[in-house]
């Protein structure tokens, strides 16, 4: 396949935007090579500029659950449009998609609204710190909660007293108030929260770590984080910008039955659209503006056109009640007969896999943080990721990143699938 028209594009991108492109993971650094420029998408498939079909497993970053340019969301989105884009004053949808996201979600009464995943933890880490009047927080290496300051920290010798800023632009005094973790660590968490008595506010987590190759927990990792937050007063934040409406209904919550006291949204909420939100029980939830003294806003927070979409979205995830079971048999399917071809061509690989998350890691050991997922062989990782892009297969352009799978997948495409990888995968 032929990428003519996609290099040229970006060449000209190059030129007025910083690296051509609005958000760093959609550049080809990791994997050499320019990005696909995409023209269009619909269900399982991207369409882009130099003519060529790609099967889509980013599906946006995780959006798109039931396949681009879904019927359902964009008819919602046209018929909103022509009412006006956006007013800045409260619309009737706000209240539907907020009371649909409650009923869907276990322990939340209230749910506000934003415009990303990153605003939502961002708000929800202010929110914990003025609501337990604390001001340190606890997150884990290779979990990613957007790019606010507080979370672009990452590992650091003496992290239980300071963390080390990795990105420049970042203060000192900012990074010193996020403690990192290893994830699936409790005593290295328990040990943080030794050192900080009483210091802590809030922990925040990826439940099901995304970020990183897929990571599920291990048993009784949050379940012990919960137990060490209530023991300590510490609200536990869920980042389920990644899993939430995509692991289950009320996201990991629901998954595994543990109650965290914030969760953050993202992704799946928006239907497409930039939509980020954050969620608690009530007693949490009035601390925020205009009830509280906790400030957080938007001139297009809950816009109209977003909520919209979002709202068709949750209907359509509420309605189908089969739609997760699909997604895991897909995803299962897809995961097996990967393994089956690998293991065939003699490949050092592992795979980690929960509900429509799955991600392929070349590297024997099991991955269970950040520091195992970082001794995948990036060498083989860039054959394979060029290798499947010929066959008209599109993953993401990292080793790191978690493979979203779609409703909108068939059996054929996912048999494609597997055929690529097996002749990909002969080359190695
Ligand atoms: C994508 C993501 C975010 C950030 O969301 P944006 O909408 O990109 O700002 C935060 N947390 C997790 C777990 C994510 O996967």
């Amino acid at each position: 396949m032929l990428y003519t028209r996609s290099s040229q594009l970006f060449a000209e991108a190059e030129k007025v935007i910083p690296g051509g492109v609005n958000s760093p993971v959609r550049a080809f650094k990791a994997v050499g090579g320019t990005p696909i420029f995409v023209k269009s998408a619909k269900g399982a498939y991207l369409y882009d500029e130099d003519g060529n079909r790609l099967i889509d497993y980013i599906n946006s970053w995780g959006p798109m659950i039931l396949g681009h340019a879904f019927e359902p969301v964009v008819q919602a989105v046209i018929e909103k449009a022509k009412l006006g884009t956006s007013f800045g004053m409260p619309t009737e949808l706000e209240t539907q998609i907020a009371a649909l996201a409650v009923s869907m979600v276990p322990n939340i009464d209230k749910i506000r609204f934003v415009n990303s995943g990153t605003e939502a933890c961002m708000s929800a880490v202010r929110l914990a710190r003025g609501f337990t009047k604390r001001d340190k927080i606890i997150k884990f290496a290779g979990c990613y909660h957007g790019h606010s300051d507080s979370f672009l920290i990452q590992a650091g010798s003496g992290a239980i007293t300071f963390g080390t800023p990795n990105s420049p632009g970042v203060t000192a005094g900012t990074a010193k108030d996020t403690l990192l973790a290893r994830y699936n660590d409790l005593e290295n968490v328990a040990a943080l929260i030794t050192a900080n008595k009483n210091e802590i506010a809030a922990i925040i987590v990826e439940p099901v770590a995304g970020n990183m190759g897929c990571i599920p927990p291990n048993k009784g990792f949050l379940e012990g984080l919960r137990q060490l937050c209530t023991d300590n007063g510490i609200l536990l934040i869920f980042d389920e910008v990644m899993t939430g409406f995509r692991l289950a209904r009320g996201g990991v919550q629901e998954l595994f039955n543990i109650t965290a006291d914030i969760v953050c949204f993202g992704k799946v909420i928006g239907g497409g659209l930039p939509v980020g939100a954050f969620a608690a029980r009530a007693e949490i939830m009035n601390y925020l503006a205009p009830l509280g003294p906790v400030y957080q806003a938007g001139t297009l927070s809950g816009n109209p056109l977003a909520m919209a979409a979002g709202l068709a979205m949750l209907q359509s995830l509420d309605t189908d009640r089969a739609i997760f079971q699909r997604l895991e048999e897909k995803t299962a399917y897809l995961a097996a007969g990967i393994e089956k071809v690998l293991k065939a061509n003699n490949v050092v690989f592992t795979i980690n896999r929960i509900g429509s998350m799955v991600s392929v890691h070349f590297d024997t050991a099991p991955v269970v943080d950040f520091q195992s997922a970082a001794k995948g062989d990036n060498e083989t990782f860039k054959k394979f990721f060029h290798g499947l892009l010929q066959e008209g297969i599109y993953i993401a352009p990292s080793a790191y990143e978690t493979w979203f799978i779609t409703d909108a997948l068939t059996y054929d495409d996912l048999d494609f699938t597997i055929q690529a990888v097996d002749k990909v995968s002969k080359t190695f």
